[in-house]
């Protein structure tokens, strides 16, 4: 417990000064950060008490390895004492070779180049570039727009905007500007990793009807389109919603058929999140992107880098072009200290073995089903480290954060939906508390 200071503290100084994602200069309070560790926070509230609770979030999925992880904590101090930025026009350093080499390596086969972004939105508009660049070397200058699935998230950004689903993303805010993409139905939910795998039968007939609906919408727009762009296996801010990797393969089908190439945004599936290294995986060969963007625990969640990666064939050919480079270069390119962390955390992830992780983390979220019974309870899914609670209605945000703090869990619902992506590194403990403190908080405020 710390003493309540109104006047002097942080969380009534920040009200009215600072905006908060998606909120009004005055919204709710927010709760204030002291400390981290591990997978806990320590916050405090404007009650001015200190709770100790599990991050049920993984600080938008990017914590990975939880809070001051001593090897990450040792990486980033060690770059601190050699340098912390350089300029990368004209310029490199090894972390970042040693991190482009790692993700080479990692990621699904026939990704040989990348280029280093400062946030996941800026790696999606590099990817779009690209895309629209490799059209237009390849003399397809009139391939201008992008097909996508309806409820995807790509990003805050104009182009990433663009490609979000077009009723629940922003774009009635924005409608002079933002580009009209073409979109396809979402496809169907899958409730489970076996549906992921299509091993039912409701999901291969699902499946079926949802292929010949996108091969009409690229028959009919696709020679238009320079690329398709989705979130593989897992659809995550437009709804947390898993679907069949058999949509993978259809979508590649569909891309070489109408020369559209294929990006996969696995900002959120990358880095074992839905139960394989990257949501791409579930599909395996037959699916392989042609482009591809990992953000969010690309460094553990200690700073922003972002990545695009793509196949030498695209990238020759934009070698070939009038420009003969992707015509994007930030400030920050491939930051240092971003760039030795992520290495630091990608090796993490593979000597703590991911694999295992994650599936004890789907094991202990398996305990959310019991939420099934509550009359509030739409349906309760879970796929690697990705557990839902789906509502019939709309959350009350700050009535069910404050419900599931008291019970020891930090979580941050929207719509309908209260879910968890937790650190790897969670106890089976810290996954008891985290589902108690959903199913409980679901249940006092909504019942
Ligand atoms: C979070 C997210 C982004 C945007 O990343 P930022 O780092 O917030 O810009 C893009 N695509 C997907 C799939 C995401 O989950």
């Amino acid at each position: 417990m710390t003493a309540p200071t109104a006047l002097g503290s942080v969380i009534a100084r920040d009200r009215g000064l600072l905006w908060h994602p998606y909120a009004p200069l005055r919204g709710s309070l927010p709760y204030e950060v002291v400390g981290a560790e591990g997978p806990r926070l320590h916050l405090v509230g404007d009650d001015g008490v200190r709770r100790s609770v599990v991050d049920a979030m993984s600080s938008w999925w990017s914590v990975v390895h939880g809070y001051r992880h001593p090897a990450l904590d040792a990486a980033a101090r060690a770059q601190l004492d050699r340098f912390s930025h350089a300029m990368f026009g004209g310029l490199t350093h090894a972390p970042a070779v040693e991190l482009g080499e790692r993700l080479v390596a990692m990621t699904p086969s026939g990704l040989e180049h990348v280029f280093f972004a400062d946030s996941g939105s800026v790696s999606v508009e590099v990817a779009m570039k690209v895309a629209l660049q490799y059209q237009a070397a390849a003399n397809h200058p009139e391939r201008q727009r992008f097909l996508t699935i309806r409820g995807g998230y790509h990003g805050d950004t104009f182009a990433a905007m663009s490609v979000c689903d077009p009723v629940d993303g922003m774009h009635s805010a924005f409608p002079g500007v933002l580009a009209r993409q073409v979109f396809a139905d979402r496809p169907p939910l899958a409730r489970s990793a076996d549906e992921v795998r299509g091993l039912t039968r409701d999901t291969s007939d699902a499946v079926r009807r949802w292929a010949a609906s996108v091969k009409n919408v690229a028959f009919q727009h696709g020679s238009a389109c320079a690329a398709i762009i989705v979130e593989p296996v897992l659809q995550g801010a437009g709804g947390m919603r898993p679907y069949p990797a058999d949509c993978l393969r259809v979508l590649r089908e569909v891309a070489d058929e109408h020369g559209m190439l294929l990006v996969h945004d696995e900002i959120a599936t990358g880095f074992g999140r839905t139960g394989t290294l990257f949501g791409s995986d579930w599909a395996g060969e037959d699916a392989r992107p042609d482009i591809l963007c990992v953000g969010k625990a690309l460094t553990g969640g200690y700073m922003t880098l972002a990545a695009m990666l793509c196949t030498g064939a695209v990238a020759e050919t934009i070698e070939r072009s009038q420009f003969g480079a992707v015509l994007h270069g930030p400030t920050f390119m491939a930051n240092p200290l971003a760039c030795t962390v992520a290495a630091a955390s990608l090796d993490l992830l593979i000597e703590r073995g991911w694999q295992r992780d994650v599936a004890r983390l789907e094991r202990g979220l398996a305990n959310l089903h019991e939420a099934q019974s509550l009359s509030s309870v739409d349906h309760v899914r879970v796929l690697g480290g990705v557990g839902v609670i789906q509502l019939r209605e709309p959350v009350d945000v700050v009535a069910v954060t404050r419900a599931a703090l008291e019970r020891g869990a930090w979580v941050r619902p929207f719509r309908n939906l209260v879910y968890t992506m937790p650190p790897y590194v969670s106890t089976d403990d810290d996954l008891r508390t985290t589902c108690a403190a959903m199913i409980g908080a679901v249940a006092e405020v909504h019942g």
